[in-house]
């Protein structure tokens, strides 16, 4: 049978800032982890190429790519309140897309049935023409954008679970019919955007959705979201591929957001996400690594994912459940709002 990807390079660690909570640590808890569980010796260890400049080049700015390669040799710098390029940023960050590239290859092409591609620095809040939300380059739309460009698929949809909205990914495809955006997310929290009536412009009108949740929403609100908004929306669009932002930091655990998922929760998503794409692409599916701030949380949930995209039982939460916490009546109201909208 073949194998679920795992895309990884040590050279991801070199990324870094003192203190700040986007931290090389992230991804050697999981690393951690995964060795712990025996999981390297299931899972096709590939070691990623950097991105071909022309490649990145489809989504992002020439101008915006040079100021991030000339900062880093520079010595490094921050591009804004939260996010920082230190000398070795650049490859760093090519090489993050790059990985991205080489899972949805590997996948698109069958040599791998699905994959996970344990990254940073994350991508999904970096535009066209700058770095954002401790984003460099956008992982998931270059690999999005090679996957209809090169790749063969007519098709794409991401899916963005993690805690915060995908802005930067739903702005690089806003208008484009050929890859269409699903995100949930607290809301309000950081970026801002995200909301309900933001569906797509011109072209691609109809092929972006948000599904803004309030705080406090855990695993119940994510499985609804799913089932009742991201697969009938699935089953219209149709895609031949389906690439995921995987952010942890919905998890209850996690310091910079206020949601209640559990490392179950994450599971069972990932389940749903298996059993989505084996209904309408014969199980192609990309996960690649966003945000998740509490080590422990993003190191079990990323286990678990990767646990469930080989069909191996997932590791259950280092943290057991959260304390008991009424479902919130605006999550209805939202997910009723969404149905509404969409027509479901
Ligand atoms: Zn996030």
């Amino acid at each position: 049978m073949r194998s679920t990807g795992l895309y990884y390079s040590p050279q991801f660690l070199l990324h870094e800032a003192p203190g700040h909570p986007e931290a090389p640590a992230r991804l050697t808890a999981a690393w951690a982890l995964l060795e712990q569980h025996g999981l390297l010796l299931d899972l096709a260890l590939c070691q990623p190429a950097p991105a071909d400049l022309a490649v990145v080049e489809q989504v992002h700015a020439a101008h915006y790519i040079r100021s991030v390669r000339a900062l880093a040799a520079d010595g490094g710098g921050w591009v804004d309140s939260d996010t920082f390029v230190s000398p070795a940023s650049f490859d760093a960050a090519v090489l993050a897309a790059g990985a991205a590239v080489d899972a949805t290859a590997a996948v698109l092409a069958g040599r791998q049935r699905n994959a996970f591609v344990l990254v940073r620095p994350p991508g999904h809040h970096a535009v066209r023409d700058r770095a954002m939300g401790f984003c460099l380059f956008n992982n998931v739309a270059v690999a999005a954008q090679w996957a209809v460009k090169a790749g063969g698929a007519q098709r794409v949809l991401i899916v963005d679970f993690d805690v915060h909205h995908g802005n930067g990914t739903q702005d690089i495809f806003y208008e484009r019919a050929d890859v269409c955006f699903f995100s949930i997310h607290q809301f309000p929290l950081y970026p801002g955007t995200g909301r309900l009536a933001e569906t797509g412009g011109g072209a691609g009108a109809g092929t972006t959705a948000n599904v803004p949740l309030p705080p406090g929403c855990g695993n119940h609100e994510y499985l609804r979201a799913f089932d009742e908004i991201l697969i009938p929306l699935a089953r219209r669009w149709r895609p031949d591929l389906i690439l995921v932002s995987a952010g942890y930091d919905a998890h209850w655990r996690d310091p910079l957001a206020n949601m209640r998922l559990t490392v179950e929760g994450y599971a069972a998503l990932v389940d749903c996400l298996c059993a989505l794409a084996a209904e309408l692409c014969a199980g192609r599916l990309v996960m690649m690594l966003e945000g998740g701030y509490n080590l422990d949380a993003i190191a079990a949930a990323a286990v678990a994912s990767a646990q469930v995209l080989a069909d191996q039982p997932p590791v259950g939460d280092p943290y057991g459940q959260p304390p008991p916490h009424p479902l919130s009546p605006r999550a209805e109201q939202v997910l009723a709002a969404a149905r509404q909208q969409w027509d479901l």
